[in-house]
Order: C-alpha cells, then sequence, then structure tokens
C-alpha cells in the first residue's frame, strides 16, 4: 500500500467559503439561473403554474417551488429542447453515455467549458495533481464528457497530459511505463483491468510509476479501492459528476477522503426520497437532486439524478465547506428488486471482495422462469484460485453464497467462472442482465 501522505491544497479560495455567505451567493445566483432559463418552454409552462418569478425566490426554502427536471423531460424535448441560449453562443455538445437508454444531449457556452475546467481543477488538485505531474486519461474522448472534463482540469492545473483515451489495454501500460504519468484517471473498473494485463505480460503492477488516480464515472465500493491501490500501489480518490449537470467535477473527495465535497457554489444539492420526493433526514440515503446555479447553454434546475447516495453537513478538516456526498450506492434504475426486496449491484461487490479467491469481475442474472425471481452471479475466480480440486471449488462457491446472503439477505445461484471469461469493458462496466426487463419490453 502506498505510504504517501497527502498534502492539502486547495485550488480556489471559494471551496472554503463561510456557509453563511455560501447561502447568499446561492440565492443570488438561484434567481440568475430562473431568470436565464425563462424562455425554456418546459421551465416556462412550470414557472407560470407555480407563479414563479426571479423575485419570487427570496430564500433557499424557496427552491422547493420549482419544478423537477427528469430524463424523461429531457428525452421529451429531444434533441435541444432545454437550450437556454441562442444556437450561435453555443461552443460544445455533448451526450450522457446512454448507459439507461438513448443517451441526451448536453450543451456548453465557452464559459460553461472555462467553468468545468475550473471545477475538475478543484478536485484534482484536492486529489494531490502538481503541475509538474503527468496524467494519463484513458476515459473515452467523445460525446462522453468524463475524457474532456479530466482534459481541460489538468491542464488548467499545468499539469501534462497524456490522452491515451479508452482501449487497448497493453498500450497502455507501454505509455503509462514510457512517459512515466503518475496519476491516473479512468473508471475503477478499468484500473483493475489495467492492473491484471500487466499481471499477465509479466508484471508487477505495483512497479508502474503510479502515484495517485482519480476514478468516476460508475458506482465502485471501498473495498475495491483498497484492492486497486494495493494492486497499483497508488491512492484513489473518487470524483462524481453527470453529463446533465456538467460532467465530471459535481463532487470529489479531498485529502481526508471522507465523502465528496459538492461545489456547493455552482451548484445546489437535494437528498430527496425518490416515491415521496420529500427531503430525506440528514445522513439518510436518498436520490441525489441538483441545481446547476451558473451554467448558461443548458442549465438544470432541480435535475433527479436517480444516484443513490446520503450527505454529511459535519466540517472537514481540510477546511472545505461544500456539504460531502457519499459514495454512490447505485442507481435507482440499476436498483434490482428480487422477489419484493431491494440489491444494487454494490452490494454483490462488496460480498465478493470479503471472500477471498475472487476477483471482482462479476456478472448478475435476473430472470423470473416461473413466478419468482431468480438471481445468478457469475463470478470470476483469480487464475492463483483456480483449482481443479471439486472440494475447493465447491468451498469457495459456499464463502460466496454465504457473504451474498449476510449482505442482501437474499439467496441467489453462485456460478464460478474460469478466468477471464467475463466481458471486460473500458469504460462503464455492465454488471446485471436482466431478462425480465426484456420480456416486460416484449
Ligand atoms: P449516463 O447517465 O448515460 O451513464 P453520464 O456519462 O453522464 O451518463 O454518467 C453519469 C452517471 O455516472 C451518474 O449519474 C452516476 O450514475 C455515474 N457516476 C459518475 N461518477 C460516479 C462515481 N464517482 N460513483 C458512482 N457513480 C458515478
Ligand atoms: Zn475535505
Amino acid at each position: 500500500m502506498s505510504t504517501l501522505v497527502i498534502e492539502n491544497r486547495i485550488w480556489d479560495q471559494a471551496e472554503t467559503m463561510p456557509r453563511e455567505e455560501l447561502r447568499a451567493l446561492q440565492i443570488e445566483r438561484l434567481r440568475e439561473c430562473v431568470a436565464r432559463v425563462a424562455d425554456v418552454p418546459f421551465y416556462k409552462q412550470a414557472f407560470q403554474r407555480g407563479k414563479i418569478s426571479p423575485e419570487a425566490i427570496k430564500s433557499l426554502d424557496d427552491l422547493r417551488r420549482l419544478p423537477f427536471t427528469t430524463k424523461a423531460d429531457l428525452r421529451q424535448h429531444h434533441p435541444l429542447g432545454f437550450l437556454a441560449v441562442p444556437r450561435e453562443q453555443v461552443a460544445r455538445f455533448h451526450g450522457s453515455t446512454g448507459t439507461t437508454g438513448k443517451p441526451t444531449f448536453v450543451a456548453y457556452t465557452a464559459d460553461d467549458v472555462s467553468l468545468w475546467a475550473d471545477l475538475c481543477a478543484r478536485f484534482l488538485v484536492a486529489g494531490g495533481l502538481r503541475p509538474e505531474h503527468t496524467v494519463h486519461i484513458a476515459f473515452g474522448y467523445g460525446l462522453f464528457t468524463g475524457g474532456f472534463g479530466l482534459h481541460y482540469g489538468v491542464e488548467k492545473v499545468g499539469a501534462a497530459v497524456v490522452p491515451a483515451a479508452s482501449g487497448n489495454t497493453p498500450r497502455h501500460i507501454m505509455l503509462l511505463q514510457e512517459l512515466g504519468a503518475q496519476v491516473l484517471v479512468c473508471t475503477p473498473t478499468y484500473a483493475l483491468n489495467i492492473a491484471e494485463v500487466a499481471r499477465a505480460e509479466g508484471m508487477d503492477p505495483g512497479e508502474l510509476p503510479l502515484k495517485f488516480a482519480h476514478f468516476g464515472a460508475e458506482p465502485w465500493t471501498e473495498k475495491l479501492r483498497e484492492q486497486i491501490e494495493r494492486e497499483l500501489d497508488l491512492i484513489a480518490f473518487n470524483n462524481y459528476g453527470l453529463s446533465e449537470v456538467i460532467g465530471p467535477g459535481v463532487s470529489g473527495e479531498c485529502a481526508a477522503r471522507n465523502g465528496m465535497h459538492i461545489q456547493e457554489d455552482h451548484f445546489i444539492v437535494e437528498c430527496i426520497n425518490p416515491e415521496t420526493l420529500e427531503p430525506v433526514a440528514e445522513g439518510e440515503e436518498g436520490e441525489l437532486v441538483f441545481t446547476s446555479l451558473t451554467k448558461q447553454a443548458m442549465p438544470m434546475i432541480r435535475y433527479r439524478t436517480r444516484d443513490i447516495a446520503f450527505l454529511d453537513h459535519s466540517p472537514c478538516p481540510c477546511g472545505r465547506t461544500g456539504v460531502r456526498m457519499s459514495r454512490v450506492a447505485g442507481r435507482t434504475d440499476d436498483m434490482l428488486i428480487i422477489r419484493g426486496v431491494n440489491v444494487f449491484p454494490s452490494q454483490i461487490e462488496q460480498a465478493l471482495l470479503r471472500v477471498e479467491g475472487t476477483a471482482p469481475h462479476y456478472l448478475i442474472e435476473v430472470d423470473r422462469p416461473g413466478t419468482l425471481d431468480e438471481v445468478t452471479v457469475h463470478v470470476e475466480i483469480r487464475p492463483e484460485d483456480f483449482s481443479d480440486r471439486m472440494s475447493e471449488m465447491h468451498a469457495l462457491r459456499d464463502r460466496i453464497d454465504r457473504e451474498i446472503q449476510s449482505v442482501t439477505g437474499i439467496r441467489m445461484n453462485i456460478e464460478l467462472v474460469e478466468p477471464q471469461t467475463l466481458e471486460r469493458s473500458a469504460g462503464k462496466a455492465r454488471r446485471v442482465l436482466d431478462h425480465r426487463r426484456e420480456k416486460d419490453m416484449k
């Protein structure tokens, strides 16, 4: 495990603004934001219905009078119905990955792009980035916001970028060795993939020059962080964002790594019960909702992310005042309801990582052959633990079975598969195959 000590450096003093001042700034910016979207048809109608005008926003409580915006609303106004500036002011289009259906487009003005770079610089610096570093970016560059957002952030800090992009893992390893990047940017599962391919090439992945990593774009667990840190001998930071809100840069961890500070001078966060739409109590899990206060091209009012996490307002030793969000447990659309019980793929990951002898490569297959849901978890065995002895494999399967039951409360079928048989993703990992959904769609 890396023994590096991370210094607490702050990119922008706005990150430490006293909360009173922050609240006053948020109200002022919310008013401006309401004025900016007043001609966007979706908001125009909603504001007319709710008798809302910028002047009507007097306190942050007035936020609750504003409408929610959902992915379905974006799809209904596809492709550019939410544009809030004349088309000629748009400097960039991006799109969501489309993990949960048809991608939606988002737009940026030149100022939006510059803000985005700053917000990414903040969490990169919080997580160890220095101007003298070289950063290897293994996110896709394209409509996906991950590659470009992190790229601009690194440039803003003044460090060197290797825009390696996604795919072709042996080439990543060669570039890491030859250019000596100290910082890795990708999805956590892709980092595992890099470590695995390095080992297959006869290298110790810990020998790569990497010191820090910034991971995001998909849910991952604390156990997975420990494993990646051990294998690649680095310190890994979590950062979060989504294209509808700005892309990466919505929140990120500081040196304390006890939650991701939300950049509240630019985003208002709410955490709600996805069923009642009422705010949950502090520390309770709920769906995160963001209002992008300063975006120009396509501001979002109360955007429902479908991401489940909790908020922590307790002070952080780093001095940043932005509220911290927990790891994302999962998305409401990834949540499986198995025989009436809610299960997130991240719970399966948590159970698997408690069992020595399994790689965190897994696929959850759900079906309903009769009237009852059935779940099969395909779990890859690490090459060194793969055995021809039936008894050993049975014992391993029983351990997995017990751990999954203790974490989820549900009995699942466990199928052990040989090393390297589950598909590897260069971006967001696909964890669930739900045949019930396919049947429902027919
Ligand atoms: P899509 O919604 O199509 O995947 P995006 O590329 O905008 O499009 O991805 C944003 C989503 O990625 C978030 O809503 C969240 O579900 C997930 N995500 C991003 N960062 C993290 C993170 N650090 N931890 C967990 N999930 C994350
Ligand atoms: Zn902090």
